[in-house]
């Protein structure tokens, strides 16, 4: 099981202490490394990953940036968001920029923050503290203006301005669109309740926090990675059942077979769930009483956390003329169609495909950034992934798990359901395309490798299920 946390510190004050000190070291002497849990890159000197928590077996070495361009200049750069591809951005600009003005402008009250860790840590996260990417010295150090608590509400892109929500208008040469996304939420009659409560930023964990620690039972819709955290964290404080409408747990990244252990080792941690659940109504009157299905059940709750997915903040892009598709439509860049506007992380859209997970928010933030300060560097994605750690077990998905109706693919299976342990591997033309692990994950590294060059079966059945 992957253990999550701060090993080797006594405290994450010590932690973040670490942190600062090793991001002080000059570059060149620092040894990088790569969490392929997340996709974080940070110093070898960790022990931890500082975004998703996890230990030094999920670290694989990385070589450090070679930046090589250089331009001072006096522009001001705004970027709108302070979220992984926000503050990714502004510390590619900084470091190929030395005099320019950088403005982050959030409407959150917090400095940049690791996201992930919200639902990861629901029932213990105290404040932002914990989790912020950087001390707040760091933006003095590095000349980065914070305006917090701002919301922009209008982007000109004929007279290169922002506008905020307090009447202010801001500047820009080159604007980084970093808003990120919101959770989505069906419209499910009483979805709009107090108790209801759907996980994005810091105030939904403490909300979601608090009435859990009151709650006799709570309902979660949504048997997604982010749900099934959630669920997993709130069983800590409360009774808690996962409804999901598909017929099955985790249904864009598992097959049938996986959702189905996943499934078994779910109840075996005493969480409880129920598939193919076509909500109807969230009950009650002044507070929630519980969640009512189409078939006449009704699970019993006080809060109902919502995890159906996300739906980009577009909309002051699509006012302004900017292309939208399904997300921000980037070119490898990550150019918008509004001269010396770039656009990042889960609000983007490169090639159809808007990942909204961290890994490609940082790149995509960090490859902005540094096209807009002058720089010339192409965004590569990598293949999607997702871990998962909680409900005494852990798992790993990633690649194609057989999701193209028109390929034919080989599998590779191997279970041992007693000691909670499945292994399944999917490949197209003799190439590892998909992967998922439940139970021990410890091979992802390897996986994570034989997946990026597309390693054959016969490699896998003998170097990776039996090395
Ligand atoms: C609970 C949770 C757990 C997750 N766990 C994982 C995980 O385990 N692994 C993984 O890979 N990914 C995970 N993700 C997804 C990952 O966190 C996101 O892909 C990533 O944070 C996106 O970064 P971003 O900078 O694009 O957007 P965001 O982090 O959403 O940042 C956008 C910022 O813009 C601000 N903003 C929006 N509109 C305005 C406005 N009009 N004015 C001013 N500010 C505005 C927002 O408040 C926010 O601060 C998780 C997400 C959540 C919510």
């Amino acid at each position: 099981m992957i253990e999550i946390g701060i090993s080797g510190y006594d405290n994450h004050v010590q932690y973040k202490e670490k942190q600062e000190e090793v991001r002080k070291m000059p570059k060149g002497k620092r040894k990088l490394v790569k969490c392929i849990v997340c996709g974080e890159i940070f110093d070898s000197e960790l022990d931890t990953c500082p975004v998703c928590g996890v230990g030094r077996e999920y670290f694989i070495p990385y070589d450090e940036e070679d930046i090589r361009f250089s331009k001072d200049t006096e522009e001001t750069f705004v970027i709108l968001g302070n979220g992984a591809a926000g503050i990714s951005a502004a510390e590619a600009i900084r470091e190929r920029n030395d005099t320019c003005s950088i403005l982050m402008i959030s409407r959150e009250a917090e400095y940049s923050y690791n996201r992930p860790m919200l639902t990861k840590s629901l029932s213990s996260l105290i404040s932002a503290q914990e989790i912020l990417m950087h001390q707040p010295e760091w933006y003095e150090e590095n000349h980065i203006t914070n305006l917090l608590n701002s919301e922009v509400t209008k982007l000109d892109t004929s007279n290169k301005t922002i506008e905020l929500k307090d009447g202010r208008r801001i500047a820009y040469d080159k604007c980084i669109y970093a808003l990120g996304a919101e959770c989505f939420v069906p419209p499910i009659k009483g979805s709009d309740k107090p108790e209801v409560i759907a996980i994005r930023n810091l105030e939904d964990v403490k909300k979601a926090r608090a009435l859990g620690s009151s709650a006799r039972k709570a309902v979660v819709i949504g048997g997604g990675v982010l749900g099934l955290e959630a669920a997993w964290e709130l069983s800590k404080l409360c009774e808690v059942t996962v409804l999901e409408v598909a017929d099955k747990l985790m249904v864009r990244q598992l097959d049938d077979k996986a959702g189905e252990v996943l499934g078994e080792l779910i109840k075996k941690a005493g969480v409880k769930f129920r598939v193919n659940a076509s909500i109807t109504e969230i009950t009650g009157e002044e507070k929630v009483t519980g969640v009512a299905l189409r078939d006449g059940e009704v699970y019993e709750a006080d809060l109902v956390i919502i995890s159906c997915g996300i739906r980009g903040n577009v909309e002051l892009a699509r006012e302004s003329g900017i292309t939208v598709q399904k997300a921000i439509a980037v070119n490898e860049k990550m150019e918008t169609n509004a001269e010396g506007i770039y656009a990042c992380g889960d609000c983007a859209e490169y090639r159809g495909a808007n990942y909204a997970v961290w890994s490609q928010a940082v790149q995509m933030g960090k490859t902005a950034g540094a096209n807009a300060a002058g720089d010339t560097v192409e965004y590569e994605p990598e293949t999607p992934a997702l871990s998962f750690e909680g409900m005494k077990t852990a798992l790993f998905a990633g690649g194609d798990n057989g999701k193209n109706p028109e390929l034919e693919y080989q599998t590779l299976e191997y279970s041992n359901l007693e000691d909670g342990n499945y292994e399944k591997y999917y490949f197209h033309n003799n190439k590892l395309v998909g992967a998922i692990l439940i139970g021990d994950t410890r091979k992802m590294v390897k996986v994570t490798e034989g997946l990026n060059v597309g390693c054959s079966l016969n490699y896998v059945r003998n170097n990776v299920i039996h090395p």
